[in-house]
């Protein structure tokens, strides 16, 4: 068999998808979506049908954008075959596709506007939310832990990955000239007693594995401490009838802080107060999220089962209409909003942010990565003031950084989960990870475990 990486390797992130191929059939991993730098985001097409030849099935390890981005563009170019994923994967899949077309469509008319005054020719969107309605009727649904055949030959068993609802690392069996082959793909690597979430599973052993390295360079201060911290940052802002500012990405961070919020409350180490999830992607993926509580680790489901949960959620409440959110500029604290988008580079945070940053008493909470050049890693690296839609914003509100809420595994827990499959001896590839990161991770399997581990680039064709 021959496995084509179409993303996510040679030091890139984002663009998950793997193409593998034997006699018989074709199958795609992930498809994900390129997202950074415009160089990056040029990678966002296809091979033609030609290149990719006859597929026959995708299959998907998790719903984020980065490993299902590029799904549409299969349509276009004609595929109806199956999409095989968890059932929280389609589901939430769907929802990242339709906001993700939206924001496409609005950014395209909003350059478009520019271009048009210029003289320049008008650009596309990458697709429309017509198109994303296609992919519906190719959904299959596949179990965890049940061998399901996707094409001719070819079996794939989902095992949790513990990263977000849904998420899989998938044991591909290849049967190709009368011998059976077992190959890996990691996904996203979650870790391992974090709540909320279920742990990752370990695997038995395989031939071949292809793990994600984003966190391979270093480990995450653990998420009992930096919550005690984050919790004292909120404590202290709502005393003083301040406003929490919570940059969110819909999925994962935004339940697991309203899960944790809850616990707090339950446990009176906080005073409840108004908390507004001001994203209608983050209130309908936790809509997602409550259909399927078997998906929770043992102590979240307690939560949910005994009422403690909406009990002490009481004071959540869901903005989904614009003219709600924009209400929030008058009111006054305490209460902590969540908003998109999680590296304040666009979104309804970016309003409650040009209202609020001014205020000392405001506390601006980071959950999540910001990369360079954003306007959260502008703040978080000392800025005095931002441009906010074209705006001069002083910053004189706090800021917190909540480390150790993260939704991927830190190095020891990436180490402990190849360790479980080092024993039959894998060939090991590392992608879904800058150079420095891989490289890192690369020496310690080497080291620890005695494994060549491999780092393919872009395009690479690797033979099994
Ligand atoms: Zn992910």
């Amino acid at each position: 068999m021959r496995i084509k990486l179409l993303g996510a390797s040679g030091g890139e992130v984002t663009g998950s998808a793997y193409l593998l191929q034997t006699d018989r059939a074709n199958v795609m991993i992930d498809c994900g979506l390129f997202q950074g730098s415009q160089r990056v985001e040029n990678y966002n097409r296809l091979p033609t049908r030609e290149r990719l030849g006859e597929l026959d099935a995708v299959v998907l390890t998790h719903a984020h954008l980065d490993h299902t981005g590029r799904l549409p563009l299969l349509t276009r170019f004609g595929y109806s075959g199956p999409i095989y994923a968890t059932p929280a994967t389609i589901e939430l899949t769907d929802l990242v596709l339709r906001d993700a077309a939206h924001l496409q469509v609005e950014d395209v008319r909003r350059q478009n506007r520019r271009r048009a005054e210029q003289g320049k020719e008008l650009l596309e969107p990458l697709y429309t939310v017509s198109q994303v309605q296609q992919l519906k009727s190719l959904f299959r649904k596949m179990r965890y832990d049940h061998a399901t055949t996707v094409a001719d030959g070819i079996q794939v068993r989902a095992v949790e990955s513990g990263h977000i609802l849904g998420s899989a690392s998938l044991e591909v069996t290849v049967e190709e000239g009368g011998k059976k082959k077992k190959v890996v793909f990691s996904g996203d690597i979650g870790p391992r007693g974090a709540p909320l979430h279920r742990d990752p599973m370990p695997f038995n052993g395989a031939d071949a594995v292809f793990m994600e390295s984003t966190y391979g360079g270093r480990d995450h201060p653990s998420l009992q401490e930096t919550a005690i911290a984050a919790r004292e940052a909120i404590g202290e802002t709502v005393e003083r009838g301040g406003r929490v500012l919570v940059p969110v990405f819909a999925i994962g961070r935004t339940q697991l802080l309203l899960y944790l919020l809850a616990g707090a409350f339950k446990r009176g180490t906080l005073k409840p107060f108004p908390i507004f999830v001001d994203s209608p992607m983050a209130i309908e993926a936790s809509h997602v999220y409550k259909r399927h509580m078997e998906l929770f680790d043992e102590e979240a489901a307690g939560m949910v089962r005994s009422g403690d949960l909406s009990r002490h959620l009481r004071t959540m409440k869901p903005l989904a209409k614009a003219t709600e959110s924009r209400a929030l500029a008058k009111r006054s604290g305490p209460f902590l909003v969540m908003a998109g988008a999680g590296m304040c580079m666009g979104g309804r945070i970016l309003h409650h942010m040009s209202n609020h940053l001014p205020d000392p008493t405001t506390l601006l909470m980071m959950v999540g990565y910001q990369s360079r050049g954003s306007i959260g890693r502008r703040i978080v690296d000392g800025a005095e003031s931002v441009r906010i839609y074209g705006k001069t914003v002083p910053v004189r509100a706090r800021t917190h950084i909540f480390s150790g809420l993260s939704g991927h595994a830190g190095q020891k827990d990436l180490m402990a989960w190849i360790g479980t499959l080092a024993s039959s001896k894998p060939r090991v590839y590392l992608t879904h990870g800058e150079e420095e990161a891989r490289a890192t991770l690369g020496g310690l399997i080497r080291s620890q475990y005695g494994l060549k581990p491999q780092m393919p680039k872009y395009l690479e064709t690797i033979e099994l």
